[in-house]
């Protein structure tokens, strides 16, 4: 199986703080992952190391088998980017956008105008081709990033944040177009707050707390790990939760109770795999 990413005992540190501590993880080319975790885990870091914005402090990591600090640019030729904050220029055209982009990676005519065409129409741009960026929706926006990040024909993209702020009908169309990317082998690794995202989504998921990675497997061995039934128990204002191996625990558990007030069994998800692993701290 050929690796896409391999990270071995990364950290870094601004100003001798340390805000990504010891990441180790491998992605598989053709899968789709997830870095989930809460604000200040340390995903953006990940992904500014990973593709290239900024330097691990200490550690190795590779993408497509090119070290991203000594081999910088065959690294960056495999890899696309979407970021959080819209970087696209809005006083240029749709069009202009992706012109210079794919003049900054060098890409000749006749095959520039092939690619941009091509994107363009697979992110349904193809009609706001000559409009300024300034008059298109947050959601055209972020579609023109993706076509932008594949103009170079990246073997990998990473995706930070990708539907933050949209209406729900623009998420749907995106998670498509991500999934549809995906299943034509594109490897991808996405960050989001949305963990109806990633259960849709990705094939495997790490959850990040405190720069550390702190869990890392698939939806089924997540559950499977941490408990596929959960009691939940209405205390007061609050709501408290107990894992159980299987359901059928939970609701043995359950039956046991002489006053089952407030009681309620459910199929543990990953929300609450994750409440319970990043802790109920509000920041
Ligand atoms: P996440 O994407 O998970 O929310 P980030 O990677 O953005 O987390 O941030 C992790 C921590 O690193 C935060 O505490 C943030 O304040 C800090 N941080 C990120 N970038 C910088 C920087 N350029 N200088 C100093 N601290 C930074």
């Amino acid at each position: 199986m050929t690796v896409a990413v391999h990270l071995e005992n990364v950290h870094k540190s601004y100003n001798n703080i340390p805000v990504v501590n010891d990441l180790s993880f491998t992605i598989n080319a053709g899968e789709m992952f997830g870095l989930l975790g809460p604000n200040g885990a340390g995903k953006s870091t990940t992904i500014r190391m990973l593709t290239t914005l900024t330097k691990p402090t200490q550690g190795q990591i590779e993408v497509f088998g090119y070290d991203v600090v000594s081999q910088p640019i065959l690294a960056k030729q495999r890899l696309g980017v979407v970021l959080q904050a819209v970087s696209v220029d809005g006083d240029l055209t749709v069009w202009e956008n992706m012109e210079l982009h794919a003049r900054l990676h060098h890409i000749a005519n006749p095959g520039r105008q092939r690619l941009i065409d091509q994107w363009l129409e697979y992110v349904d741009l193809a009609p706001r081709r000559n409009s300024l960026v300034k008059t298109l929706s947050g959601g055209m926006k972020r579609r023109l990033q993706i076509a932008r990040a594949l103009l170079h024909q990246p073997q990998i993209l990473f995706l930070d944040e990708p539907t933050v702020g949209l209406d729900p009908q623009t998420r749907r169309r995106l998670w498509e177009i991500i999934r549809d990317l995906n299943k034509q082998g594109m490897t991808m690794l996405l960050t989001t707050h949305y963990m109806d995202e990633v259960e849709y989504l990705c094939d495997r998921i790490g959850i990040m707390d405190g720069g550390k990675l702190i869990s890392l497997g698939t939806l089924q061995e997540l559950r499977s790990t941490h408990g596929e039934g959960l009691v939940i128990k209405q205390v007061g204002e609050r709501w408290e939760y107990v894992f159980f191996p299987t359901l059928e625990d939970a609701n043995s558990y359950l039956n046991q109770q002489e006053n089952k007030t407030g009681m309620m069994v459910r199929p543990s998800n990953l929300e609450d795999i994750f409440v319970e692993l990043t802790g109920r701290k509000l920041d």
